[in-house]
C-alpha cells in the first residue's frame, strides 16, 4: 500500500519548513561540505549516503535552483550531468527553464523532514511551474525562497486543475523519461492519467512515469545506480504497462476511502524496524 510522501508537500511553500527537525539532531544535516572521497551513491535510495558529491551550479542555461536556502543541491556527478543536459534539451526546445528544488545534502543521507528518498545524490524534484521573472532575469535570493510553485492537479480533490495545465509538462516529462539514466519519475496519478489519455499509442514513454501521492507541485526524477557504483543498490525495473491497471488503483474506492479518511479501521502491522545505514556511510559522515 501506498505511503504518503512528504517529499511533495514541500515543494510548494514553505509551510513543512517550520516542523523542521523537531526531532534529535541529525548529523547528515549538520555536515554542510561533500565528503572528500570518490564520488559514489551508497546504498538505497531510502537508506543511503553520498560520497564525494558535486554540487549543483545556482543556474545555466535552461535551469535556476529553487528553494537554495535548504543547501540540499547536492548530487552525485551522474545527476549534475543529467540535470545539466536535460535543462538544456528543455531551452533548445523551447521549452522554458526547469525550476530545480531538492536534490540531496551534502553527504546525502538522511531528512529529519521532508524526503525518504534523496539519500544517494540521485533523485532531484523539478517544478512543473515556471516563473515569468525566471526567463528574463536571474532570481533574487528572497525569490529563490519564497516564490511558490503552481500545482498542476489539487491532491485533496484528486483532480487536475485545468486552469493551471502547462503544455509544455508532457514534452518536459518525456524528454526526462526518453533519457536512458532515468529510472523512474513520479508525477499525482491524476497527471499519469492525463497524460496516458492524451498519449496515441505511442506512449512507452509513460512507463516511468509513475503515480504517487503528492507530487502535484512537482515531478521527482530518479536516476538508476551509475555504473561503477558498486554499493548503490538498484531498484526493480518498472515492468508494469505503460498505462494500465497499477493507475486503476488510484482512482478506485479503496484509494478514495484512504484519501477521505473513510476507509474502516485496519489492523496496522507491526512497523519493521528501520534497517541500519550501510556501513561506508559512517565513514562518509567522518570523512575530511
Ligand atoms: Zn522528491
Amino acid at each position: 500500500m501506498p505511503m504518503r510522501s512528504l517529499c511533495s508537500m514541500l515543494v510548494g511553500g514553505a509551510l513543512m519548513f517550520s516542523n523542521a527537525a523537531a526531532g534529535a539532531a541529525n548529523p547528515w544535516e549538520d555536515i554542510k561540505r561533500p565528503s572528500q572521497q570518490t564520488s559514489a551513491s551508497i546504498g538505497q535510495y531510502t537508506n543511503g549516503c553520498l560520497s564525494g558529491a558535486e554540487k549543483m551550479p545556482l543556474r545555466g542555461e535552461g535551469f535556476q535552483l529553487m528553494r537554495t536556502g535548504r543547501d540540499r543541491h547536492y548530487g552525485n556527478p551522474a545527476l549534475i550531468g543529467f540535470l545539466k543536459d536535460f535543462s538544456t534539451r528543455v531551452a533548445e526546445q523551447g521549452l522554458g527553464q526547469l525550476q530545480i528544488g531538492d536534490m540531496s545534502m551534502a553527504r546525502g543521507g538522511p531528512f529529519s523532514y521532508g524526503h525518504r528518498s534523496h539519500q544517494v545524490g540521485l533523485d532531484a524534484d523539478i517544478w512543473y511551474s515556471q516563473d515569468p521573472r525566471a526567463l528574463t532575469r536571474p532570481l533574487t535570493a528572497w525569490e529563490r525562497n519564497n516564490i511558490s510553485a503552481v500545482p498542476l492537479a489539487d491532491a485533496k480533490e484528486h483532480q487536475l486543475i485545468k486552469a493551471n495545465w502547462d503544455q509544455r509538462a508532457p514534452r518536459i516529462l518525456r524528454l526526462a523519461s526518453e533519457d536512458p539514466r532515468v529510472e523512474r519519475i513520479f508525477v499525482h496519478p491524476t497527471i499519469k492519467r492525463e497524460l496516458c489519455t492524451s498519449a496515441s499509442s505511442d506512449n512507452e514513454w509513460l512507463r516511468k512515469i509513475r503515480p504517487w501521492w503528492g507530487h502535484n507541485y512537482h515531478f521527482h526524477v530518479r536516476l538508476a545506480c551509475p555504473a561503477g557504483d558498486k554499493n548503490c543498490v538498484p531498484q526493480q525495473p518498472v515492468l508494469n504497462a505503460a498505462c494500465g491497471e497499477d493507475l486503476d488503483w488510484w482512482f478506485s474506492d479503496e484509494f478514495y476511502a484512504q484519501l477521505r479518511g473513510t476507509a474502516p479501521p485496519q489492523k496496522k502491522p507491526e512497523p519493521k524496524p528501520k534497517p541500519p545505514m550501510p556501513q561506508q556511510c559512517a565513514q562518509v559522515l567522518h570523512a575530511p
